[in-house]
């Protein structure tokens, strides 16, 4: 067991606590049962860090909801890469669904019909979304049950001994792949980590698109 940090690392440790605990995986199509853990990951900025978690579930035979954005300044679902992400979180065994910022629910058959709001107001949190699943409603949400990793921070304490030691029903876990793909010991450094990937990444992407670099 490494120590509780916001490592790819640790994040496996997670997945093992889980099992070792007795959890199973299960997604948003069912009301939770005992023993259900739901991994939901918002993807915010990254799908390469995306995939990176994403490959590393499949390894540990783990398999979770994926909730991407449709308009995010951050990447392009819409593109080449974008479409390819799709198919890999698919061919792993994963489930897609959508990351919407109110009041746009863009869902389409890319996703399953499933809603996580962006850093949602209270006022429509927990607001029913016609022909969709809201995560943070009935019977999925509920504050005991939920742990999240927000700006590389749990409120409750890492969830990674209550898992082994099996204390949650059943637990949804938010995750931000960003925060784990990416090296850094506070958000800061580990956003600095992400934009220097990204600006090799996007060196590619110029070289790719026939601009000189010479
Ligand atoms: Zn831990
Ligand atoms: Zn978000």
């Amino acid at each position: 067991m490494t120590a509780c940090d916001f490592s790819l690392a640790h994040y496996r440790d997670l997945l093992r606590a889980a099992k070792e605990g007795g959890y199973r995986f299960a997604g948003f199509d069912r009301a939770p049962r005992e023993g259900d853990l739901i991994l939901r990951h918002d993807v915010d900025l990254s799908l390469d860090g995306a995939l990176a978690v994403a490959e590393l579930e499949a390894e540990e035979y783990a398999w979770s909801t994926w909730f991407l954005m449709t308009r995010s300044v951050f990447y392009n679902l819409a593109s080449a890469e974008g479409e390819r992400a799709i198919a890999r979180l698919r061919e792993l065994g994963h489930r897609v669904a959508h990351h919407a910022v109110w009041p746009n629910v863009d869902l389409d058959d890319r996703f399953d019909p499933v809603v996580a709001w962006h850093n949602p107001d209270p006022e429509y949190m927990e607001q029913p979304i016609p022909g969709a699943v809201n995560v943070m409603a009935a019977p999925f949400f509920d504050r005991e049950r939920y742990r999240s990793d927000s700006n590389q921070h749990w409120r409750n304490g890492c969830p990674h001994d209550d898992l082994h030691e099996h204390r949650f029903e059943w637990l949804q876990l938010l995750t931000h792949p960003e925060i784990w793909a990416f090296e850094g010991t506070t958000m800061r450094e580990t956003m600095e980590s992400m934009l220097d990937a990204d600006r090799a990444a996007r060196f590619e992407h110029l070289r790719a698109d026939r601009i000189d670099l010479s």
